[in-house]
């Protein structure tokens, strides 16, 4: 960390500005929102500035910059644009520890402005230490669009029941209930505007939440289960929703699709619990169930983090079935099945126009299931996606040249699609089996059958125009 970040209180505290220009006048709106006190020290003022100083709010201070105009100030600030007095302030307030922001010249700065996003009381600060403004301007675009406009409302309407929470509930059962008040109802009609219709609610949660404490059940209120789908792997590629889950799950049963950068963005506190297959490691599907209703019975929120799509060869039916029959609560957060995370990374488009007018996804585990029509596989103007194990490559292509599908069909293979080490193998079916072997392929992949696999056309182009670049 090259910066601690810290939130100053400013209120009715002295600030010095010293410029008198528009880039101050960016700084002293800023800076009257915290209701500081603010001296501007400048021979002369913008008129926006001017009009401030008229009207009282800020202190002018008609002259050059002194030394001493920086003593007992909380914080200074140096935006003259002019290079020897901003280094002149910074010596000075550095002289007495005072902090100092020099726009624009972190060196001799002691601290820097961040990027903000601003719901108050809730503040979000970015920074890039300096390094890339742009692109901490950026991420401070992309909070603004993922957090509800109204989350200070929200904010405020919690701050104002704190005590009364805490007088009515035990601790262990009031994180839980702020966590339904954020998640539920209550939070929704804040978002939406509605504070009476949140204050109802509000208090008919409170009320239920301390029957259901005292009617001497014991239980803690019933769990619940997420079943999330974590997506092919990039964790960019995750859901809004399911981010929101897995930042209020108290376990998370993961499997081995499930990359370290997505459990990274779980609750720090969750408890995180391995159930993927591996040799020497094998949880069964029904050890799975019998852990989700386990936690779920002690009262906890449980996400099932599953790689991919839960409903694509994820067994996620079988999964909700089992909470079902134990009235457990669940809900199911679709993921970006890994087909589809690999079609678009490979720029592979799975239906076109004139190419494919259908796409089936297959999973390599049925290979001897006779139900499986291989012929209508095996067809033309359609894409197939094969979930695979990368061993049965071999039967899947000897199977569909069988059907009828000719040697030079085009095939793609995608090897850990969206993660940093993707690799796209093209071919057909006569020489994919070879080029795969000799590049030694490992899981997680899968097989694109179809002429979709022979445009990648986005592919080349965007490499020839580097070239032409280069
Ligand atoms: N529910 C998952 C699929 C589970 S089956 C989903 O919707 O994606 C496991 C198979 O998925 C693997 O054998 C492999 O064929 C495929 N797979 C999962 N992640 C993958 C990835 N990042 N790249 C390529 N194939 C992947």
């Amino acid at each position: 960390m090259d910066y601690l970040p810290i939130f100053l209180q400013l209120q009715a505290r002295p600030v010095l500005v010293v410029g008198g220009g528009r880039v101050a006048a960016r700084k002293v709106d800023l800076l009257r929102r915290t209701g500081a006190q603010i001296t501007i020290v400048a021979p002369e003022l913008v008129d926006e500035l001017r009009e401030l100083a008229t009207q009282g709010e800020v202190q002018h201070l008609e002259t050059v910059f002194a030394s001493e105009h920086v003593t007992g100030a909380a914080a200074v600030i140096a935006a003259t644009g002019v290079t020897e007095v901003n280094a002149a302030v910074s010596a000075a307030a550095r002289e007495q520890n005072i902090p100092v922001n020099v726009v624009d010249d972190p060196a001799i700065s002691t601290f820097i402005f961040p990027a903000i996003v601003d719901r108050s009381p809730i503040l979000i600060a970015i920074s890039s230490g300096g390094q890339a403004p742009v692109l901490a301007r950026r991420i401070r675009a992309q909070m603004e669009a993922l957090l509800p406009a109204r989350l200070g409302a929200l904010a405020r309407f919690m701050g104002d029941r704190r005590k009364a929470v805490k007088r009515a509930l035990r601790t262990a059962a009031r994180r839980s209930f702020w966590e339904r008040i954020v998640g539920g109802v209550v939070g929704a009609r804040i978002f939406a505007g509605d504070e009476v219709a949140a204050g109802k609610e509000f208090e008919r949660e409170l009320r239920t939440t301390n029957l259901t404490r005292s009617s001497g059940t014991g239980a803690l209120g019933l769990g619940e289960c997420y079943l999330i789908g974590a997506g092919p792997g990039d964790p960019d590629l995750l859901t809004l929703r399911a981010l929101q889950l897995l930042q209020q799950a108290d376990v998370i049963l993961y499997d081995r699709l499930v990359p370290a950068a997505v459990l990274e963005r779980a609750r720090r506190e969750a408890e995180r619990v391995f159930v993927g297959k591996q040799p020497g490691n094998h949880t069964t599907q029904e050890r799975i169930n019998e852990l989700l209703v386990h936690y779920a019975r002690l009262g906890l929120r449980v996400a099932r983090l599953k790689g991919g799509d839960p409903f694509i060869f994820g067994r996620g039916g079988e999964e909700i079935e089992v909470l079902a029959a134990h009235g457990i609560p669940y809900v199911v957060v679709p993921g970006i099945t890994a087909a589809l995370g690999a079609a678009a990374s490979a720029n592979i488009p799975l239906t076109h126009r004139k190419l494919a007018q259908s796409v089936t996804f297959v999973t390599g585990h049925v290979l001897d299931d006779e139900s499986l029509d291989w012929n209508s596989l095996a067809g033309a103007r359609q894409t197939v996606v094969f979930y695979m194990g990368v061993g049965h490559l071999p039967q899947i292509v000897a199977k569909l040249q069988a059907a009828g599908a000719p040697a030079d069909h085009p095939v793609a293979v995608v090897e850990r699609a969206t993660l940093p080490e993707q690799r796209t193998l093209r071919g057909t079916l006569e020489t994919i089996v070879s080029t795969v072997q000799a590049a030694k392929v490992a899981p997680p992949a899968l097989l694109i059958v179809g002429d979709v696999t022979a445009l990648a056309a986005a592919d080349s182009l965007i490499g020839s125009e580097l070239g032409a670049l280069a």
